[in-house]
């Protein structure tokens, strides 16, 4: 498929034009003849008037920008103006944002092109988009499987070339794994490098949003579109670092990378294996390999499903019938807001909000939210310790390839064990990218994790890049 890099410097020039991307783009979505589920709602109107104007722009001899006439996808948790944005959930169904993103804005302003809003595990709750409210995405590579989750829709989008790029959020895994049960890049920036603005939130302290690409190339650019900091966003940092993409080719020699045993112990033989490829792969083009043990990195999972939940059962509040989306009338207020939330809410978003709830009472709060928090303190430690020694950590994204539809939805122990590998970035706040590896005995595709500490997105980008370059064939689509 042709690369969002490539597309626009075609568009730019005025050899291809935006319209004719656009409308392609539209007829594989509209075909879907796997029928994936991959989106929840396509903007297809609006996606051509942009594309016509993108065109427009190029012929009367003005820049349309570093993305112009590249068509993109959107989680659906993040607000686009006057166009409906569902969290897959049934609970904001109806509700129009009065806005777009912070993120929306800047891909508008790089030329970039909305063609639609993707499925997802209902508030990103979830490994495998099966939690959505309006029935599950399905993995471009073979249907009867998984995407990943909760940004499936997004990974899927990419990976079946509905469009070169796509958005989703990452609150403990959810850009990484689906990216890698797809075979596509994605990426977790650091936490505060793109704002949060307009990201219906879940876990406000872990959530970030970030790229998913064919490329590394590709996801760099996105990343330096969206990236930057947003007065409209309280923990956006202060500073504009410098672009990623111009470092991308720069190669690994002499950087110190960490094969992390924590991140491919207890993952499946075929996964292991072509962790331990890439690791050799980046040693033949002269990075420093050795291996690491981050012993505190097998706590993050625990301390993650307290401190995320305890997060989401506060963001889930806003939710009472009153200001959003559903309403489900009662005699009072409580009863229509109870008959809301009950009609509204699917079974695993309850269930993180009972946890959530149950986490943050009197008499448990110490022994279970504070007590995560201590150990996040420690998994961030651990971190700042490894890299006195090594520049990036690597490892599995996911512990094995895509499962089965309906294989894990009745284990929700099961379903949380996908993010063991994705956690600890989210709890550090530190970047990390999923790379396609080659497959994995069943022929599905495998993602290498790469880890990079705080600001160090080009850095991890170059790393991604050398991976990229030396990775065994791919699942095809
Ligand atoms: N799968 C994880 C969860 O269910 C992560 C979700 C995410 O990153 N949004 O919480």
């Amino acid at each position: 498929m042709t690369t969002a890099v490539s597309l626009a410097a075609e568009v730019r020039s005025g050899s291809r034009s935006a319209r004719a991307a656009v409308d392609e783009s539209l007829v594989a979505i509209t075909a879907d003849v796997r029928e994936l589920n991959t989106f929840l709602s396509v903007q297809g109107e609006e996606a051509q008037a942009r594309a016509d104007e993108i065109d427009a722009a190029v012929a009367a001899g003005r820049d349309p920008g570093p993305l112009a006439g590249v068509p993109v996808a959107l989680k659906d948790n993040l607000c686009t103006r006057g166009i409906a944005t569902t969290c897959g959930s049934r609970i904001l169904e109806g509700w129009l944002p009065p806005y777009d993103a912070t993120v929306v804005e800047s891909l508008r302003r790089a030329g970039a092109v909305v063609v639609g809003k993707t499925n997802m595990d209902e508030f990103a709750m979830g490994s495998s988009t099966e939690n959505s409210a309006f029935g599950p995405a399905r993995n471009p590579r073979c249907p009867s499987k998984v995407p990943g989750g909760s940004s499936g829709g997004s990974a899927a989008a990419v990976a079946a070339g509905f469009a070169p790029l796509a958005l989703g959020s990452d609150t403990g895994g959810s850009i990484r794994q689906p990216a890698a049960l797809c075979g596509v890049v994605g990426m977790k920036p650091t936490y505060g490098r793109v704002s949060r603005y307009g990201l219906v939130a879940f876990a406000s302290s872990l959530d970030q949003i970030g790229p998913f690409a064919t490329s590394v190339e590709d996801a760099a650019l996105l990343f330096d579109v969206i990236a930057g900091h947003d007065p409209l966003d309280s923990t956006s940092l202060p500073s504009d670092a410098e672009p990623t993409r111009p470092g991308v080719h720069d190669g690994v020699e002499g950087v110190r990378v960490g094969l992390c045993r924590e991140l491919v112990d207890g993952c499946a033989a075929d996964v292991a294996a072509r962790v331990q490829q890439a690791a050799d792969a980046l040693a033949d083009a002269g990075a420093k390999v050795d291996e690491i043990s981050v012993p505190e990195f097998s706590y993050g999972l625990s301390a993650y499903y307290l401190i995320a939940p305890a997060e989401a059962s506060s963001n889930l509040a806003r939710y009472d019938g009153v200001r959003y989306g559903l309403r489900v009338d009662g005699e009072d207020v409580e009863a229509m807001n109870t008959a809301t939330r009950t009609a509204g809410f699917g079974a695993e978003v309850k269930r993180r909000v009972m946890l959530g709830t149950y986490a943050l009472s009197a008499g448990y709060y110490d022994a279970y939210y504070a007590q995560a928090q201590r150990v996040r303190t420690l998994v961030m430690r651990a971190f700042d310790r490894a890299y006195e020694s090594v520049d990036v950590l690597i490892g599995a994204t996911a512990p094995t390839t895509a499962f089965d539809l309906g294989a894990k939805v009745h284990d929700p122990m099961a379903m949380y064990m996908n993010d063991v590998c994705t956690i600890p970035s989210n709890l550090s706040g530190h970047p990390a990218i999923s790379v396609p590896y080659g497959t994995g005995d069943d022929g599905l595709p495998v993602g290498v994790q790469v880890l990079a500490p705080a600001l160090a997105e080009t850095l991890l980008f170059r790393v991604a890049r050398v991976v990229e370059a030396h990775a065994p064939e791919g699942a095809g689509s």
